[in-house]
């Protein structure tokens, strides 16, 4: 997904081997990414451009009238089975592909409004009402939409718009006596009822909860830093030849302490798997959802009803406001784009979209020294300092850095010495150039240049053809194209930057259905960022800080006590729970380029075949820690077993066969049978695993959430506390996995209304996760939510700490 599709990688790398040996050997020894641009852009060839033409065209991100009423249909059937949420869906899908101010799209906007109707989601039926209007709603159906209008002011309690709308309604009736006679029967009856509703209505007043706005301003940095922006007054920016860049600790820090909060400079949303197109295929149309259908295009928050871009399928908003905003700063250049940015995958996208939004910024001043480089790569104007070293890294690999650093700002920073969340800090990121493979670089700047050229073709068709819309015109006009080429070594440079310092933006999704009382998360990725200041932040295997998302805004909060002077520090993915030693050295050192010498890693190293205890077996006679490499023999000193460990693992792999069978009964709903089946598992795993093996955790996870669904609290609870004493073993008291246990605990004993017990575990849970997320996380708000209707339920039977 990050980078383009198989296709274009197998096509480029074939390409690259039928290269003359002197040609790969002038790209491999390239000094500048300009020489390596300019060298690979001359080898693209139309045919390669066509290549890629014809891959693009199978996604299909244009309007097309043939899509809606599919679309609308297949809506239609889903909400006769009541499945609204599924219907909302389709009939948005049906939105995006129709052309604006046509009856189609009013049409599957007036559907759509009826089935987020049903989902109670009445703030957004109004304006899904508006939208029907706007685009031309046939004036026959008009009665239908306007007392789904008045219906839903009356439940949101502003009854003067409801009565003004019934007017309307009332005026629309005796304009049109060609109305059934049993039509207007009905519409009557539920005309009287409305009238009623609002008389009750009438005197309760207004409140219009704005918690996002109020995340926002809670989440506000107590004390901004001078230095760095978007950062606390508890770090400050260091340098070292060895380290680089990165943050220390000016003072004792607390856990939970809200250290960085920056909005992502640029974010690319990962459009989920978009199928492509073949003629082999029965039909054209995909009825699955995709994160592209559900989350905002541009600032992420999930919707259900988004509003398409008037000239794409593919680019969707949450608000008319996200849509203008995207349009002024992005997507008028992307807009024709879209399958070829598709085919080149997120990281070139991303690569183009800093270009764009640099146009608005001190962008000149960059890239004319890039220029600079370009044209005589030895000019070095005074006021340019920090990116003349930044492009001296490039010239010369990073050797050159040392010495440097005593006269010169660190890189990134401005003339007063000020690092802030702006192009010029993006452009400093390190593109590692003399790390990628020839290959890969040959690929990236193989695709920059087709991009660039189909930019150029785009413009000049908007240029001499001109547009219908003269917004369209006015954000074409090419004031990047005379200088392409320039734009197209930035782009490499992002690209090449996007492998060590891309951001995953994440969220955390909630999973099972909704007859499944109680929900498991599972964080999903949901777009990728550049957040300077956050990269930043040096990797530890074993990190002192959590990251978590608001829509694009990253929050960095001290997960432990730091103390002064002590390095903040991030984890890149290979974190020490979840991988071994061996495993993550060879990420970090393949994807990112480093050796970590964090301490876990230290530690982990001088005893290699000493592999953590929670994938360690047990004897089955005795249950001690067995021990060795080939032939494992018991640890305890009076006992004399011994088993070969193939046997283990094959039995591991029994054991874990059998559990991914329950997975699947459980899943279909086969509860009883699922259980039996666990319990046998559980059974298994007791004879050759330790207790805080992970997947002793698991299954005692897996029979929580079978017993949670025949409504066995009691039983589901006691699992579920197993389960917990695992992750804790694993993960410590503290983790935010830790957290998320806790949280499903406390759903069960609230469901089984165990009042003190779901105190507790309620305040545990809110405890472990406010460190991590700070107070306007989703599942910290549903644990106040339950706090308060534990503590209102009338006399209670209170122990006597409380
Ligand atoms: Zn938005
Ligand atoms: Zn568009
Ligand atoms: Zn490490
Ligand atoms: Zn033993």
């Amino acid at each position: 997904m990050d980078l383009p599709v198989d296709e274009w990688k197998s096509y480029v790398l074939q390409k690259w081997s039928l290269l003359p040996k002197s040609i790969q050997v002038t790209i491999s020894t390239a000094e500048t990414l300009s020489d390596i641009f300019l060298h690979s852009s001359s080898l693209l060839q139309p045919e390669d451009e066509m290549f890629l033409k014809r891959l693009s065209r199978g996604y299909l991100v244009g309007k097309d009238p043939s899509a809606p009423l599919f679309y609308r249909e297949e809506g239609n059937r889903k909400f006769q089975k009541r499945d609204y949420m599924g219907a909302t869906v389709l009939y948005s899908k049906g939105v995006s592909y129709s052309r604006p101010n046509s009856e189609d799209i009013s049409l599957c906007y007036a559907n759509r409004s009826a089935a987020l109707f049903h989902l109670g989601q009445y703030e957004t039926c109004l304006k899904d009402i508006v939208r029907a209007q706007t685009h031309g709603y046939p004036e026959r159906l008009q009665p239908k939409l306007l007392l789904r209008k008045a219906e839903c002011l009356v439940t949101l309690g502003r009854p003067h718009e409801a009565s003004q709308t019934i007017s309307d309604l009332e005026s629309n009736f005796a304009a049109k006596p060609t109305l059934a006679a049993s039509q207007f029967q009905i519409l009557q009856r539920t005309l009287c009822r409305l009238k009623v509703k609002v008389q009750e209505k009438e005197n309760l007043t207004e409140t219009s909860p704005a918690a996002l706005t109020k995340a926002f301003e809670d989440m506000d940095l107590r004390e901004e830093n001078e230095q760095i922006s978007s950062t606390s007054s508890s770090v400050s920016l260091c340098t070292d030849p060895l380290k680089g860049r990165y943050l220390v600790a000016t003072k004792d820090i607390l856990p939970g302490e809200l250290l960085v909060k920056e909005d992502a400079f640029v974010s690319v949303l990962n459009p989920g798997e978009m199928p492509l197109w073949h003629h082999g295929l029965e039909s054209k149309w995909d009825t699955r959802a995709t994160n592209g259908d559900l989350y905002c295009h541009r600032c992420l928050k999930h919707t259900l009803a988004p509003v398409p871009c008037d000239g794409c399928s593919y680019a969707k908003y949450c608000s008319q406001e996200c849509l203008q905003q995207a349009w002024d700063l992005y997507h008028s250049i992307e807009c024709s784009l879209g399958g070829l940015l598709l085919t080149l995958g997120v990281f070139c996208h991303i690569a183009l979209r800093s270009t764009l939004l640099a146009r608005f910024e001190e962008a000149g001043r960059v890239i004319n020294k890039l220029c600079g480089e370009i044209t005589n790569r030895d000019i070095c104007l005074p006021e340019s300092k920090n990116l003349a070293q930044i492009l001296s890294y490039d010239l010369g690999g990073e050797s050159k850095k040392k010495g440097k650093t005593v006269e010169t700002p660190i890189p990134g920073c401005d003339i007063n010495g000020k690092y802030e969340n702006n192009y010029n800090a993006v452009f400093s990121l390190l593109p590692h150039t003399g790390n990628h493979s020839p290959v890969h670089k040959f690929l990236c700047a193989l695709s920059v240049s087709a991009l660039c050229r189909q930019l150029e073709a785009a413009s000049l068709q908007a240029f001499t053809t001109g547009l219908k819309s003269s917004k369209l015109k006015a954000a074409a006009a090419p004031v990047l194209y005379p200088e392409l080429k320039i734009w197209g070594v930035a782009m490499l440079r992002h690209m090449l930057q996007l492998q060590c310092n891309a951001q995953a933006i994440t969220t955390i999704q909630q999973t099972g259905s909704e007859e499944n009382l109680i929900t498991d998360s599972r964080q999903v990725r949901l777009a990728t960022g550049l957040f300077p200041v956050i990269s930043l932040l040096n990797h530890s295997c074993s990190p002192n800080t959590s990251v978590s998302f608001i829509s694009t805004v990253a929050t960095v909060r001290a997960s432990q006590q730091i103390k002064k002077g002590q390095e903040i520090l991030h984890c890149y993915g290979p974190h020490e729970s979840r991988m071994g030693v061996a495993e993550r050295r060879q990420k970090l050192r393949s994807q990112y380029f480093f050796d970590c010498n964090c301490p876990p890693c230290e530690r982990e190293k001088q005893r290699p075949s000493q592999g953590p205890r929670r994938e360690a077996f047990c004897c089955h006679r005795c249950r001690a820690l067995l021990q060795g490499d080939d032939v494992l023999s018991c640890g305890s000193t009076s006992c004399t077993e011994s088993v070969s460990r193939d046997h283990l693992v094959s039995e591991l792999q029994d054991l874990q066969q059998q559990v991914g069978m329950a997975r699947k009964l459980l899943r279909n709903g086969e509860l009883e049978r699922a259980i039996q089946l666990l319990l046998g598992c559980r059974h298994d795993a007791e004879s050759f695993l330790l207790a805080e093996h992970s997947m002793v955790g698991e299954i005692e996870d897996d029979l929580a959430q079978a017993y949670a669904a025949l409504g066995d609290w009691e039983k589901s609870a006691a699992h579920l506390q197993k389960s917990l004493r695992v992750v804790e073993v694993r993960h410590g008291p503290t983790s935010v996995e830790m957290g998320h246990e806790l949280f499903k605990l406390a759903q069960v004993f609230f469901n089984g209304f165990a009042i003190p017990e779901a105190l507790n575990t309620v305040q545990q849970a809110e405890k472990v996760l406010l460190v991590h997320y700070g107070p306007w996380n989703d599942e910290i708000q549903e644990l106040q939510k339950m706090k308060s209707c534990l503590l209102d339920l009338p006399p209670i039977p209170v122990g006597p700490n409380e």
